[in-house]
């Protein structure tokens, strides 16, 4: 009977301990399933592949936290256009600057033969092309006029692919009366759709008819913001350059355009302390 009493005694003992074990395993295993559910860090330790999966686990669950956003998205970039480049000592100095400056060469000429060889040893350049102006001063040869045909365009145009195999943009060089001329414009526009040319309207005239053509042909279009060194001056220049910084921080980007004059080069060089509020790209990667 004492023997009965023990063994059910013993029996009621070993009963509570499971049960007090079970639950305790229970509310362990919730406790830590909790933890890994809610907490982006678990507070035990853990190995790194297990943290990850954590942070994973985490994130997931939580749809509302938000993500973190990409600094690409948001830092206003700009770009810097070289114009009217012919020479190797103009690249040379452009290089020496190490900031990413995109060269737009001018097509070769008796003047300037060596314009196309010397593109050879550049990676980002892109292809400056002579159109009409208004005031003819010193017109490069082979500059495309508002009464030529689509066939010479074509033509031009091929030859410029030909010469500068390492690009698919092109800027205008001067071209005030060309751009600003509708039949010319839908003309050139076929041509460079026909070579796949990304244009960029350097917007040598307020009426350009850039946009229209391009649309109409499906020509990738670029616009320049501004020009830096119309007037020569480390002043202007400056003065420029903080107001291409305001552009790219209002719209997200900026273009602009100078020449390869010693000032223009030395002053951008020397103006760190404003272009650090963005990010310089080459042209290519603004597409
Ligand atoms: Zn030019």
């Amino acid at each position: 009977m004492l023997q009965t009493t023990n063994h059910r005694q013993r029996k009621k003992l070993s009963w509570a301990i499971s049960s007090i074990v079970s639950l305790w395993v229970v509310c362990g295993v919730s406790f830590v399933g909790l933890k890994a559910e809610t907490q982006i860090e678990p507070v035990f330790k853990v190995t790194n592949e297990k943290k990850l999966l954590y942070k994973n686990q985490a994130i997931l669950s939580n749809p509302t936290k938000p993500k973190p956003k990409s600094t690409k998205q948001t830092e206003p970039t700009i770009a810097l256009i070289c114009d009217d480049v012919v020479t190797q000592r103009q690249i040379d100095k452009l290089k020496a600057t190490k900031l990413p400056i995109t060269i737009s060469f001018l097509p070769p000429t008796f003047r300037h033969k060596n314009s196309a060889k010397i593109a050879k040893g550049v990676a980002n350049y892109m292809v400056h092309y002579p159109l009409e102006a208004l005031k003819r001063r010193v017109e490069e040869e082979g500059t495309l006029m508002v009464d030529d045909s689509y066939e010479t365009m074509l033509a031009r145009t091929k030859q410029l692919k030909a010469w500068y195999p390492g690009t698919n943009i092109t800027n205008n060089h001067t071209g005030s009366r060309f751009t600003s001329n509708e039949q010319a414009m839908d003309r050139f526009m076929r041509s460079l759709k026909k070579l796949n040319y990304i244009f960029l309207d350097s917007r040598t005239i307020g009426q350009t008819v850039a946009k229209k053509y391009a649309q109409k042909h499906g020509v990738k279009l670029l616009q320049r913001d501004i020009f830096l060194d119309n007037i020569p001056t480390r002043r202007y220049i400056r003065k420029q350059l903080k107001i291409l910084v305001a552009k790219a921080r209002q719209n997200g980007r900026a273009i602009a355009i100078f020449h390869p004059y010693g000032i223009s080069i030395q002053t951008i060089e020397t103006s760190k302390d404003i272009l650090k509020a963005v990010k310089l790209v080459y042209i290519k990667d603004m597409l």
